[in-house]
């Protein structure tokens, strides 16, 4: 079986754009490609989950979105980053578009996008990290059954149904923290511990915080991989479950 990062896109990755819905718009964040690289060399497979309503609000099809995605893997790549697969949940209940408006079960903070990838892929859940930076990101991790990240890219408190196993400012912080085997062991020894996940939580993110001022959706998803040609890239259409 394999371990897995599971990333976010918007906020996590690249720059947080609402709807993003042209290529030309992504703005990779400072040392994402460094992390992923970190990731794939420790062994994880890296994966992004995305929740992006912009299809079903109409604001962009299923093909344009495609397009951003294979544009995103040819930046990524440029900068040596590979990225297994990417999923995305393309719906939205209260959408405009009636193919796309559904109660899935893929929407984040619904577990579907990383249950599918656990079966595509092989992946072991408990032995795999979910990153994101809201909280249905935290939320699909948990109830998927793996370890947490929250990305606190910002200063304002916020509200967390659940707690994350770490909070760090950016990914290139989780990539340095997960990477490092002492870390990363406590780090499960934590999430497995429930009388002491408490503690242990807090200790990783007082951890999170010291290493910081050192250093400085679907029954349809889509999935991708970098060096597939665009036509097998595949989504919503022609992979209803
Ligand atoms: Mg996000
Ligand atoms: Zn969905």
């Amino acid at each position: 079986m394999a371990k897995a990062i599971f990333l976010d896109r918007d906020g996590t990755i690249i720059q947080g754009v609402p709807y993003l819905s042209s290529p030309e718009e992504i703005v990779l964040l400072p040392h994402s490609a460094r992390a992923i690289r970190l990731f794939k060399e420790e062994g994880f497979k890296v994966i992004i989950a995305t929740n992006q309503s912009g299809v079903a609000r109409g604001y962009f099809t299923e093909d344009r979105l495609k397009e951003i995605h294979q544009r995103l893997l040819e930046m990524l790549f440029q900068e040596g980053a590979s990225i297994d697969a990417i999923y995305y949940c393309p719906h939205l209940l209260e959408g405009t578009a009636p193919e796309y408006s559904i109660e899935c079960q893929c929407r984040k903070p619904k577990t579907g996008m990383l249950l599918r990838a656990a079966r595509e892929h092989g992946i072991a859940l408990r032995e795999s990290f979910m990153i994101g930076d809201t909280p249905a990101d935290v939320l699909a991790g948990k109830s998927a059954g793996c370890k947490t990240v929250f990305v606190k890219n910002f200063d304002e408190e916020i509200e967390m149904p659940v707690e994350p196993d770490l909070i760090v400012r950016d990914i290139w912080k989780a990539a340095q923290i997960l990477c490092s085997k002492e870390d990363a062991q406590r780090i499960v020894i934590a999430s497995r511990s429930p009388e002491h996940s408490e503690g242990a939580a807090k200790q990783s993110h007082f951890e999170a915080t010291r290493l910081s001022t050192r250093g400085g959706s679907a029954n349809l998803f889509g999935g991708l991989r970098r060096s597939a040609p665009r036509n097998d890239l595949f989504g919503a259409g022609n992979n209803k479950l």
